[in-house]
């Protein structure tokens, strides 16, 4: 049977329900629930996320690339199998590259792009021989410092694009931004680092996040590949790598559909002709984290209580906020919408009813899901948020009331 996450969402691409208990790579919430020794968890399906990259590998030309971007989820297990699936990593930090550098991923398939890279990270990057996507004039410096004392670091320039991808859930390029270098900046830093003992790789464009719109992002990659284009002129070797970036979005919210891929694999069939005629020889990366594991993970926690307050229902958990910080809607929205939530070991019901899901936090904040359709649930009941496999766990204030961590998963 097909999940009907809640009348307001549409089915789900991967659970599915038995016994009118949700099912999570084939086993029972209610089983998965004891395996976490009774505490709230996070549960992820290597399986689920194979599915999606043979899906988006499917959809998209060969040549193309496809980076895992490990801050939506970092747990070691995931990215190790994420490693297995896909042609490289993108890293976030010194943290992450170390978790990156255990896997089967060769150094020259990691790359590192964040603002504000410490001395330290930058040393550890050319030390490991990963690509480090620079984002200022003085990364560059630094960068070059260490060249004339060992290999030359391979750099990547991430440019700050001078447009920004339309209707994104988070803009991260166009405009003022602390993110790469603006690009009519980039020409002269191109020569500076022509004259420094630098391996000059390509260029890393990322223009935003979590977008259902493929027009949108088709846009955003025509202009990468163009403004890419431009810039190679004044670069001091030949472009080797071009990454475009992702933001592909996955759905949340009631009326969301899933993003039609096969716009944007046409549109990048499109693209690479030009990319090898302006840039002989230049791999299209495309890099993605949410999309790729979104989808392959929930997060589960108990009712403790239930209370009537004056007419309306809350359902007291003992997992809220502090676990799950996105789906509070207080990581990145600007209207609060409720991920889909359900009644875990009874996803129908007998009698449904409009209820709060809360947590056990003392702020108003502590909000999974408000005025929710559900099965009518009791203490000791299990609820189920979807769409949980990215921005969970280590995206949450884990330490906030001191509570104990959720236990993660992976299956
Ligand atoms: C966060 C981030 C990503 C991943 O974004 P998703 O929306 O999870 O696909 C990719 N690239 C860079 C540079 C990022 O900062």
């Amino acid at each position: 049977m097909s999940l009907p996450a809640s009348s307001a969402h549409a089915a789900h691409p991967f659970f599915d329900v038995r016994h009118d208990c949700l099912q999570v790579g084939g086993v029972p919430v209610t089983e998965l629930a004891v395996r976490a020794g009774g505490r709230p968890f996070y549960a992820y399906v290597r399986e689920y996320m194979s599915v999606r990259v043979a899906q988006l590998r499917a959809a998209m030309p060969a040549q193309v690339q496809l980076h895992y971007a490990m801050k939506a989820n970092p747990l070691p297990g995931v990215v190790e199998h994420m490693a297995t699936l896909v042609d490289g990593l993108d890293v976030a930090s010194g943290g992450e590259l170390q978790v990156a550098l255990r896997t089967v991923t060769a150094p020259q398939d990691i790359s590192f792009a964040g603002p504000g890279k410490s001395e330290a990270e930058l040393a550890q990057s050319a030390a490991a021989g990963i690509v480090i996507n620079v984002e200022s004039e003085r990364e560059v410096e630094l960068l070059g410092a260490l060249g004339r004392m060992g290999p030359r670091p391979r750099v990547a320039v991430r440019v700050n694009p001078d447009f920004e991808l339309k209707t994104s859930g988070m803009k991260m390029g166009g405009g003022p931004k602390q993110f790469g270098v603006d690009a009519e900046r980039v020409p002269q830093l191109l020569s500076r680092i022509g004259q420094l003992p630098l391996e000059f790789v390509g260029f890393h464009i990322f223009s935003g996040s979590q977008n259902l719109r493929a027009a949108a992002i088709v846009e955003a990659q025509q202009k990468s590949v163009a403004l890419a284009a431009r810039l190679a002129a004044a670069a001091p070797a030949p472009v080797r790598v071009l990454n475009i970036g992702g933001g592909f979005g996955i759905p949340y919210f009631p009326g969301e559909q899933p993003l039609p891929l096969a716009e944007i694999g046409a549109n990048l069939r499109v693209l690479l002709p030009q990319v090898a005629t302006a840039m002989p020889g230049a791999q299209l990366v495309i890099e993605l984290g949410r999309y790729l594991v979104g989808e392959a993970g929930v997060y589960v926690c108990r009712v403790v209580d239930r209370k009537v307050s004056r007419g309306q229902v809350f359902l007291v958990c003992d997992g809220g906020l502090h676990h799950h910080l996105a789906a509070s809607g207080n990581f990145g929205q600007v209207l609060r919408k409720n991920y889909p939530v359900l009644i875990a070991n009874r996803v129908r019901g007998a009698a449904r009813e409009t209820a709060s899901v809360v947590g056990p936090l003392c702020t108003p904040l502590d909000l999974l899901a408000d005025r929710a359709e559900l099965a009518v649930a009791q203490p000791g009941d299990l609820v189920a948020v979807l769409q949980s496999g990215a921005y969970g766990f280590s995206a949450s204030p884990l330490g906030f009331l001191s509570h104990p961590e959720p236990v993660q998963l992976l299956l």
